[in-house]
C-alpha cells in the first residue's frame, strides 16, 4: 500500500481487513500481478499516477473469482483485469484479494495459465493493442521495416516478439545495446543505440522505417519521425524518455507519415477481448519464459526502483503468494 505523507509516497507492505476494500460486484482471489513503469511512478513517487491515498498499487492482475453478484461471471472463474485506474484511482493488484466491476474483468484466454497472462500484463496488451493500430491503419509486412523503441522493456520485449512472429523485420532501439542477444532471439533483425536517436536532428531525414513502436517519446520519438518514410505509421504508447515532443509538422505534411496514439486503460471490451485472442495465439511458453523474471509481493518495492532506473528487462511478474 502506498501513502502520501509530508507530500512524500510511503510505500509499504501490510494488512488492510477484507472490509475495506472498495464497492464492486466481483471478488477476486489475485494469483499474479506484474510491474510495470507506471507501478514504479506509483511506488516510488517520481510520477504523479496515485490521484488519491491511502493507494493499493498494481495496474494489472489475474486470478480466480472467490465471490460473483455479475452475470458473466462465478466462482472459480479464472480472470485477468488490466487498466481501469487500477493502482492509480481504484485499488490494484498487489493484494492478495481484489473487489472490482465484472465488467472490467476479461475471461482468461483459453490454454493460457493466470502466470502466462501476467507475463503479458498491461504491457503486452498495450503491445498487441500497438500492432493491431498499425495495421488498422494498413501496415502490412511487406511495408518495409519496423522500428520498436524502449526494445528491453515490458511493452518493447512484446512488440519485438509480435512483429517478428507476424513476418516483419523488426530493428530493436535499446539503449542497453549489451541486451543484442536477447533482443534477436526475440526475433530482432538488428539492435540499434538509442544514443543515435537522442540529439536534436533534423526535421526531416533519411526516410527509413514504415512503421514503429514507441515506448519512449522525447527526442526519440521526434528523430524517428524524422526518419519515417513515405505513407509511415508510428504509435505512440510511453514517455520512458520524456512526456515532450520536439518535433516538427514537416513528417506529417511532407511524407504523410501517420503518428497514432495508443491508450491500454479504458480500451473498449471488445478491442480486449481481441487482443486477448491474438495475444493467447501469438506467444508461446518459451516466448513467455523468456521475456519474464518473477519476484514476490514482498520484493515488489525495491524492483520497483530498478525499473525505474531502467534496469528490469522484459517482464516482471509479481507473484502474490510468494
Ligand atoms: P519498462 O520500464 O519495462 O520499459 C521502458 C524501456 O524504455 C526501458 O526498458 C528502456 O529500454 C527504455 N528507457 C528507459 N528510460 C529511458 C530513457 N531515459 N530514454 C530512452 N529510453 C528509455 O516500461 P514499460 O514497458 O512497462 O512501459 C513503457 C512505457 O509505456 C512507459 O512510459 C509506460 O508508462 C507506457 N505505457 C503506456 C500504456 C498505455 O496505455 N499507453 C500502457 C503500458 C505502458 P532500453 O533499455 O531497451 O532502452
Amino acid at each position: 500500500m502506498t501513502r502520501g505523507e509530508d507530500k512524500k509516497t510511503h510505500a509499504e507492505l501490510t494488512e488492510v481487513d477484507e472490509a475495506d476494500l472498495p464497492e464492486g460486484d466481483v471478488l477476486v482471489d489475485v494469483k499474479y500481478s506484474t510491474l510495470n513503469y507506471k507501478d514504479g511512478l506509483a511506488i516510488t513517487g517520481m510520477g504523479p499516477v496515485v490521484r488519491s491515498f491511502p493507494m493499493v498499487p498494481g495496474v494489472d492482475f489475474a486470478g480466480v473469482v472467490a465471490e460473483s453478484h455479475h452475470e458473466d461471471f462465478k466462482a472459480g472463474d479464472e480472470v485477468i483485469l488490466t487498466g481501469w485506474g487500477l493502482g492509480e484511482e481504484r485499488w490494484g493488484g498487489y493484494a492478495e484479494r481484489a473487489r472490482v466491476q465484472g465488467d472490467w474483468l476479461v475471461p482468461l484466454p483459453q490454454g493460457m495459465t493466470l502466470s502466462q497472462s501476467m507475463t503479458i500484463g498491461t504491457a503486452g496488451f498495450t503491445a498487441m493493442l500497438c500492432v493491431m493500430r498499425l495495421e488498422q491503419l494498413g501496415l502490412r509486412p511487406d511495408s518495409g521495416p519496423v522500428l520498436v523503441t524502449g526494445a528491453s522493456g515490458g511493452v518493447g520485449s512484446v512488440a519485438v516478439k509480435l512483429l517478428a512472429g507476424r513476418g516483419y523485420q523488426v530493428s530493436a532501439m535499446t539503449g542497453r545495446v549489451e541486451e543484442e542477444a536477447y533482443l534477436k532471439a526475440l526475433g530482432a533483425s538488428e539492435v540499434i543505440n538509442r544514443a543515435d536517436y537522442n540529439e536534436p536532428g533534423k526535421p526531416l531525414q533519411k526516410g527509413i522505417w514504415a512503421g514503429a513502436v514507441d515506448t519512449v517519446g522525447g527526442q526519440i520519438l521526434a528523430n524517428l519521425l524524422a526518419s519515417t518514410r513515405q505513407d509511415g505509421i508510428v504509435t505512440a504508447c510511453g514517455l520512458a524518455a520524456s512526456m515532450d515532443l520536439p518535433t516538427t509538422v514537416a513528417p506529417f505534411i511532407l511524407r504523410n507519415v501517420t503518428l497514432a496514439g495508443v491508450e491500454s486503460v479504458y480500451a473498449a471490451r471488445k478491442l480486449r477481448l481481441e487482443a486477448w485472442k491474438h495475444l493467447a495465439r501469438e506467444l508461446d511458453a518459451e516466448a513467455l519464459e523468456r521475456i519474464s523474471q518473477t519476484v514476490g509481493l514482498s520484493e515488489v518495492i525495491p524492483a520497483a526502483h530498478d525499473i525505474m532506473a531502467g534496469k528490469v528487462r522484459g517482464r516482471m511478474i509479481v507473484d502474490i503468494a510468494r
